[in-house]
């Protein structure tokens, strides 16, 4: 069980942030790793609880606690602690087909059900997860495992986001030939295109998928489903066809003078920056000495308002339309449950290190755009709270502010119109596709995973669908299945 007195003879120590000014130089990853002696320390923190909470992933008042992909963190910290770092790979790799990323992204849901977090602090789960696949590849065990049996069963996966890829996997380890569609110029989903570089840096990205091709995944991106190949081509030529699109409309703002210039959605002026940063011929939304507005809290916005002080932006403002959440667990959200509290995340850190302020405002949104020869100058905010569970204005409460650029972070309202309109799929309340508990729908031989399926959520989940997916497509077209969901 690691160390037994570990977790009463070390603090927590999480790895270093650079600092904003230092970090806010550049797009690149701001951790900086702890030393072997300090991280087989934290590893040793684990207590090896009889029921880890950590790995559980249940359900608590409507909310998943825990890891949705059970990872076997007691078992990895346990053989960090010891120096055995091949064994901890070995067991991470067992259940977190993409470790590099969840070790760079995940909110941790692990950390907030860790027994140690519930009178002190938690083991610092995510960051040890990361150290593990990150010695791996540096020792050369991460490899492509190139599949020695094939089976005649061909499958199409469309879309490459986290849900894509674990699918893909899993499928082609067990010998079918998977053939994944794009339709961005490079796979990755919104681990590409959306999460910034500074979360997760592209080059990790693209050296797992250089892996996955090895494997005989065949990628086939600038194709758009629906548009470029439809249903009925894929329903040809594949045995099953599984559908990975991510839900990626953008809820949109409903304000006077919306459309005019200067107003952007998150996902494209993030996806635009990007992709400057890959090839500086691209064109993108550069913020540099302009007043800027997220409308959106949450962690997209967050992703805006590091980009703008990236660029150098003259002011980053974000309005919340929620109330503030408070800083502590309440009394009514007690451990393990996902604790419903306020977190200042990389972006606002660095607005409130450059301006001495953070950039959001509750309870706030946007009731008009006002512009200039048909670019934006100024936004009218306006106060709103719920009334008769109505979210009502506040009389009187507007507001100027100056807004050069307006980034729409307001959430997302299921899966894009191309892909609907063609597959003709029945759809929930929240416009994702339906499914049963085998991930089909009730049309033959298709199947959903991911955010298309569960409505924007996080890439664990996304990668914790897929393998689910994977397993129940196995089943369908083998009878049985030896992939372990
Ligand atoms: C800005 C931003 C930041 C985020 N940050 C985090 C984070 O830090 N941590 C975290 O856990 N989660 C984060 N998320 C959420 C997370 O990225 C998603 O939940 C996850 O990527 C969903 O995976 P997916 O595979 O279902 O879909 P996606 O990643 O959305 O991938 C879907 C793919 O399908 C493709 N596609 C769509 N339609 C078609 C078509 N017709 N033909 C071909 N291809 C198609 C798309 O181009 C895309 O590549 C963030 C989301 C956003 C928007
Ligand atoms: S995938 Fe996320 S929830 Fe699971 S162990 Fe890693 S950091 Fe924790």
């Amino acid at each position: 069980m690691g160390k037994p007195t570990g977790f009463l003879e070390y603090e927590r120590v999480s790895n270093t942030w650079m600092e904003p000014s230092k970090r806010m130089e550049s797009f690149e990853e701001f951790q900086i790793p702890l030393d072997e002696k300090q991280r087989r320390q934290q590893a040793s923190r684990c207590m090896n609880c009889g029921v880890p909470y950590c790995q559980s992933a249940i359900e608590l008042k409507g909310m998943v606690t825990g890891c949705p992909l059970h990872n076997l963190i007691p078992e990895w910290n346990d053989a960090i602690y010891r120096g055995y770092d091949k064994i901890a790979f070995d067991r991470l790799l067992k259940v977190n087909p993409f470790p590099e990323f969840t070790g760079r992204v995940c909110p941790a849901l692990c950390e907030k059900a860790c027994l140690n977090g519930l009178d002190g602090q938690s083991v610092s789960i995510h960051d040890n997860e990361k150290y593990i696949i990150e010695i791996a590849y540096q020792k050369g065990w991460m490899k492509a495992q190139i599949p020695t049996v094939r089976t005649d069963r061909k499958i199409a996966i469309i879309g490459s986001g986290p849900a894509g890829l674990s699918t893909a996997y899993l499928l082609n380890q067990r010998g079918h030939s998977v053939t994944v569609y794009e339709k961005e110029d490079q796979p990755g989903g919104l681990l590409m295109y959306g999460i910034p570089n500074m979360k997760l840096n592209k080059t990790f990205v693209e050296r797992r998928i250089v892996l996955l091709k090895q494997e005989g995944i065949k990628f086939v991106c600038n194709t758009e489903v629906g548009k470029d190949i439809t249903r009925k081509d894929l329903e040809k030529e594949y045995d099953a066809i599984i559908l990975c699109v991510g839900s990626k409309t953008p809820r949109d703002l409903n304000c006077k003078n919306r459309n005019c210039e200067g107003v952007y959605f998150a996902v494209d002026f993030l996806t635009k920056n990007t992709k400057h940063l890959l090839n500086d011929k691209e064109a993108y939304i550069n913020t540099k000495n302009k007043n800027v507005v997220v409308v959106g809290g949450g962690d997209t916005g967050n992703d805006c308002v590091g980009t703008c002080m990236r660029h150098g932006a003259k002011s980053v403002i974000q309005l919340e339309m929620m109330p503030k959440a408070p800083d502590e667990r309440l009394e009514s959200n007690p451990w393990p449950e996902w604790p419903k509290v306020c977190k200042t995340d990389y972006g606002q850190q660095e607005v409130i290190a450059k301006f001495g302020h953070d950039p959001r405002i509750y309870s706030t949104t946007v009731k008009e755009c006002i512009a200039k020869d048909g670019h934006l100058k100024q936004i009218k905010t306006v106060q709103v709270g719920f009334v008769d569970g109505k979210l009502t204005e506040v009389k009187g409460s507007e507001q100027i502010l100056d807004c050069d650029v307006l980034l729409i972070a307001a959430g997302f309202v299921g899966v894009e119109k191309t892909i609907k309109e063609d597959f003709q799929l029945e759809c929930t309340a929240r416009n994702v596709f339906k499914a049963d508990e085998k991930f089909q729908t009730k049309a033959d031989k298709i199947f959903v995973a991911g955010d298309c399926h569960r409505g924007q959520s996080l890439v664990v989940w996304a990668i914790a669908e897929g393998k689910k997916a994977a397993e129940m497509t196995d089943k369908f077209l083998m009878g049985y299945s030896s992939i372990q969901s």
